[in-house]
This record gives structure tokens, C-alpha cells and sequence, in this order.
């Protein structure tokens, strides 16, 4: 098998679920070593099980992104555990919908310490080891909610998204010469990020998920960035239901 995924060692946050979980199974069957980190460690436990029974390499990592150093020693534990770090998959985030005029500033400081805040402590992290090995790749998670504003409801996600994408490309135009940096946006994907929407734009958020396509849509825009050979990054894709509008 040679290709460029195979043995790469890969760490995703936030892999207790949805696209970081379908990540992981995907890149695993393909070769890739995989650390996955998020806060829910029953579910990592279960899905390291899964990828070695399937003849995989796995290993769980428990992390809040929201902590600086837990971000550094989860990286530090994957470098000691793998030998190295190739690709580090910023994805953990969080979506609570709610109009501005309720003024939930618990859920606004939420997405900002996840969305934004634990990508850049990843980026913290990992960087100085890519540097260091003059190679690595950053993909993050952004959204089409990172390219358009999603109003009423989403303007604080839609601001946190916009972040992660102008990081992308402010840490690509920086340091691109031989790290490569990629920004996913996706539209409505299947999986438990619309529960994080508790308020009063429950229903109109589980109506626009009806279009969801599933995360191994995702999964493979993912791997595809991953694959391409060391001299090629993909800096963006821009990935939706066909039938979505937004
Ligand atoms: P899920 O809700 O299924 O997964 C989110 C993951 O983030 C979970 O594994 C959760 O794990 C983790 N997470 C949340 N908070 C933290 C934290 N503080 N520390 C560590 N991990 C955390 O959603 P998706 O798979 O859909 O979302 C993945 C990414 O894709 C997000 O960044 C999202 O914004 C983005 N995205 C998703 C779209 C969609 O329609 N689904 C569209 C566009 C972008 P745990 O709770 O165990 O810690």
C-alpha cells in the first residue's frame, strides 16, 4: 500500500463521535495510526477496540480542548506512544443555535473555548514538533457557516468558524513550506452536533439536519487532502449535501 496515509500518525480531537470517530475508523482502514482524544473515553475505548479488531492501530487519548496543557500532553503522549506526529485533526466543536437577542453568553464563551480556542491550543501544541521535523499537517474543522453567515442563530458559531478558517489560511500563508494546512467545510453532516442545540431553535435546526448527508462524506475529503503527495496541500474543501442551499 503506498498511499501517503499508510503509517501516518494521525491524533483527532474531539473522536468520541460523529466525523472525528468516521475519521478515525477511515484513516485506520487505510493504513494511518490513530490517537483519538475527546472527553467521553467509553466511546474511545469502544472505537480502539473496533479499529484493532479490524486489524488497526489505535489508542485513546482523554482530552478537553479547552485545556491548554492537557492539548500539550496529549501530543506529547502520542509522540512518546507513536514516535511521531504527521497529522493533527482539529474537529472537536460544538453548535449550540440560539438568536443573539437571548443573550447566552455561556454558550457564546462555549464555542469560543472549543471552536476556536482548542484549535488554536492543537495548533500550540504541534507546531513546534512540525517545525522541528519540517513536516506535519493541520486539518481543521471549519463549516459553509465559516464562509457565510448563518443568521438568525448562528452568528457566534458562524464567528467562530470564520476564525478557524482565517487561522487556516493565515497559518498556511506562515509556516506553509513544508506543513501543509487544510480547511474542511462542511454543510449539514449526520451526526450528534445538532444536539447541541438545546434553546428555542431546537426544531428548526433538527429540520435543516433532515438534509444531512453521513460523516464518511466527511471522512473521505479528509483522507483525500491527507493523500496527496508532501508537495500538494489542499487548502480548502467546501463540502455539502447536494440538495442543501445554504
Ligand atoms: P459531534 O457532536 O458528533 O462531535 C463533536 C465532538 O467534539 C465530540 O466527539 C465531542 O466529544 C468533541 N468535543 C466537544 N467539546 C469538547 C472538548 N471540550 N474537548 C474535547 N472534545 C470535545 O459533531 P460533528 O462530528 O459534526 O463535529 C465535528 C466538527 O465538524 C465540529 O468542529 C463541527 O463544528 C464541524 N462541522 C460539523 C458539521 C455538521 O453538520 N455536523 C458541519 C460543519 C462543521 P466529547 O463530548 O466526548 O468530548
Amino acid at each position: 500500500m503506498s498511499n501517503n496515509i499508510e503509517s501516518k500518525v494521525v491524533l483527532i480531537t474531539g473522536a468520541s463521535s460523529g466525523i472525528g470517530a468516521v475519521t478515525a475508523r477511515h484513516l485506520a482502514a487505510q493504513g494511518a495510526h490513530v490517537a483519538v482524544a475527546a472527553r467521553r473515553t467509553d466511546r474511545l475505548d469502544a472505537l480502539v477496540a473496533e479499529i484493532e479488531s479490524s486489524g488497526g492501530r489505535a489508542k485513546a487519548y482523554a482530552l478537553d480542548v479547552t485545556d491548554k496543557a492537557q492539548v500539550e500532553s496529549v501530543v506529547s503522549a502520542v509522540v512518546a506512544d507513536f514516535g511521531r506526529l504527521d497529522v493533527l485533526i482539529n474537529n472537536a466543536g460544538l453548535m449550540p443555535i440560539r438568536p443573539m437577542a437571548e443573550v447566552n453568553t455561556d454558550e457564546w464563551d462555549a464555542m469560543i473555548d472549543v471552536n476556536i480556542k482548542g484549535t488554536l491550543y492543537g495548533i500550540a501544541a504541534a507546531l513546534p514538533r512540525f517545525l522541528k521535523q519540517q513536516s506535519g499537517h493541520f486539518i481543521n474543522l471549519s463549516s459553509v457557516a465559516g464562509i457565510k453567515v448563518f443568521a438568525p442563530g448562528g452568528t457566534v458559531y458562524s464567528g467562530t468558524k470564520f476564525a478557524v478558517r482565517a487561522i487556516s489560511e493565515g497559518l498556511r500563508q506562515e509556516v506553509g513550506e513544508n506543513i501543509r494546512v487544510t480547511s474542511i467545510e462542511p454543510g449539514a453532516v449526520d451526526s450528534e452536533l445538532k444536539l447541541s442545540t438545546t434553546g428555542t431553535a431546537q426544531q428548526t435546526v433538527l429540520d435543516f439536519y433532515k438534509q444531512a448527508v453521513p460523516a464518511e462524506s466527511v471522512a473521505r475529503a479528509i483522507a483525500f487532502a491527507i493523500e496527496q503527495p508532501g508537495d500538494v496541500d489542499i487548502n480548502e474543501i467546501v463540502i455539502r449535501p447536494t440538495r442543501q442551499e445554504f
